[in-house]
């Protein structure tokens, strides 16, 4: 059996701990495509060409530590608006979506360019504000030393430039479903995700 549910969004949105969730519930599959991203901007930090990095990416560069902080999700976010780094990384997500037994995608261009024929696209956003707040929390809690202000502008900087660019630009698909998390608690988010998927997938 193939299914593939594409799941895009800004972030801080719910779309990790909402894929994960609906993985673990329909018993698929789950990539983190910004992992990938995420991989070769850190390889860029220590003076790596991108391109070369992206061709040559690794098990064990994506098992890196310290993929999640603000500085890697920057350099992420800089090396995604290259035509050849996501050339490079598109046969990796496609393989993993046609998997047997069921797959989820989530990043910024699964529905629209990595799996235009996913049988389940939802798209997950939230007001800039709440995503701010809700990562602002996560790295306080990781023992990050930042302010609110500092965590809005990052996460505005990266929206604009993940939405802005050429290539596969942030933005839902014309057959995703919306799902706007600002007001929900993550349980429901997660319901109603799960309820998107069923009804799309029958
Ligand atoms: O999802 P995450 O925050 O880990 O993604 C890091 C960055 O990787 C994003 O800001 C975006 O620039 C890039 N990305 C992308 N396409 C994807 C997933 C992530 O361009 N499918």
């Amino acid at each position: 059996m193939r299914f593939t549910i594409a799941i895009d969004g800004p972030a801080a949105a719910g779309k990790g701990t909402i894929s994960k969730a609906i993985a673990a519930h329909f018993g698929f599959a789950h990539l983190d495509t910004g992992l990938l991203y995420r991989a070769v901007g850190a390889r860029t930090l220590d003076g790596t060409d991108p391109i070369d990095a992206a061709k040559a990416l690794t098990a064990e560069d994506l098992a890196a530590e310290n993929l999640r902080t603000p500085e890697v999700a920057q350099a992420a976010s800089r090396v995604a608006v290259i035509a050849e780094v996501r050339a490079a990384l598109i046969d990796f997500q496609r393989a993993f979506a046609g998997r047997a037994g069921g797959a989820v995608l989530d990043g910024r261009d699964i529905g629209t360019v990595i799996c235009p024929e996913a049988d389940a696209k939802l798209y997950v956003t939230a007001s800039a504000e709440v995503r701010a707040e809700r990562r602002y929390l996560e790295l306080v809690g990781k023992g990050h030393e930042t302010t609110r202000d500092a965590v809005l502008a990052d996460v505005k900087e990266r929206d604009a430039r993940d939405a802005e660019r050429a290539e596969a630009p942030m933005k839902p698909a014309e057959d995703a479903v919306l799902i706007d998390t600002s007001d929900l608690a993550i349980e429901a988010a997660v319901q109603a995700a799960i309820d998107a998927v069923k009804a799309q997938r029958s």
